[in-house]
């Protein structure tokens, strides 16, 4: 309360840098207002002209403070502080999950599996950033070498459907290429959507193994919207694996709670 009166009309602000898309959360210490634009080739400008527009969007001028994060948060010179995307993801999959003790994030180019406390307090984590294998991207190249857009893939049923179909590529270009190869011989749509799960989810239970993941996952980044992803997930990992409708937000509503804190 005592925050509540000290903080009036105050504003903070989460910023999430992704290499897909820019994230912004707004927190009046009460309700976030999240908004997402997709990354252009200037994401300074862009991040800048986005801020100004959700700001004024909510009638203000300015940010008490501005807390940055995800994989361009060194480039934004407006922000007050830059924060490491694994701390703050965390913090955004806690308050959006309390009840998570792993956190899986699958954006544009990343996966990471983070390991949480019961205060949301980052265990242990791992990253990997070095291969598109298992991410976004990866879904986006074979969503395209099927003529779908990514968010289209997920209103597709995967369905092997008794055929047998895998992917087998550790690497993206080679797998589009049997992608290619599969949609040429005949195999079903959905066989290889299926086959395509798999193989992600895979990737990412192998990586997530590694911190020893505890349930109940919470997955976040924008894959955590592909439901059969998320269900293939949970057979891989052998646990539960939960979302939230704003699970892509996770970044940047972790930035923004940092940010309160701060500011207060
Ligand atoms: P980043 O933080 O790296 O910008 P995000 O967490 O924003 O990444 O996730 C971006 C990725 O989410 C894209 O690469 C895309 O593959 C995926 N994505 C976006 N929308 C959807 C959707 N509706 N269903 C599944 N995946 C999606």
């Amino acid at each position: 309360e005592t925050d509540r009166w000290f903080m009036k009309d105050k504003i903070v602000v989460g910023i999430d840098a992704g290499s897909s898309a820019i994230k912004i959360s707004l927190y009046d210490g009460e309700t976030f207002e999240n908004s997402l634009s997709p990354s252009s080739w200037n994401p300074k400008e862009q991040a800048a002209g986005l801020l100004e527009t959700v700001l004024a969007g909510q009638g203000h001028t300015q940010a008490a403070y501005i807390v940055g994060t995800g994989y361009g948060r060194l480039n934004l010179p407006f922000v007050t502080k830059a924060m490491t995307e694994i701390t703050c993801h965390a913090r955004g999959a806690g308050y959006l999950l309390p009840e998570a003790r792993t956190v899986i994030d699958i954006g544009g180019q990343d996966a990471k599996a983070i390991r949480v406390d019961d205060c949301g307090k980052v265990q242990d984590f791992i990253m990997n950033d070095k291969c598109a294998a298992g991410t976004g991207r990866f879904l986006q190249v074979m969503a395209n070498a099927l003529g779908l857009d990514v968010a289209d893939i997920g209103s597709i049923e995967a369905d092997a459907g008794g055929q047998v179909c895998t992917i087998n590529s550790m690497c993206t270009v080679f797998a589009e290429s049997e992608v290619i190869g599969l949609v040429n011989r005949g195999v079903s749509r959905e066989a290889i959507i299926a086959a395509l799960y798999t193989s992600i989810a895979n990737r990412v239970a192998v990586m997530a193994a590694a911190i020893q993941p505890l349930a109940p996952v919470a997955f976040t980044g924008g894959v955590a919207q592909n439901r059969a992803l998320r269900l293939q997930l949970e057979a891989r990992l052998g646990l539960p694996v939960i979302t939230s409708a704003q699970a892509i937000f996770a970044g940047s509503i972790g930035a923004a709670l940092y940010a309160w804190d701060a500011a207060r």
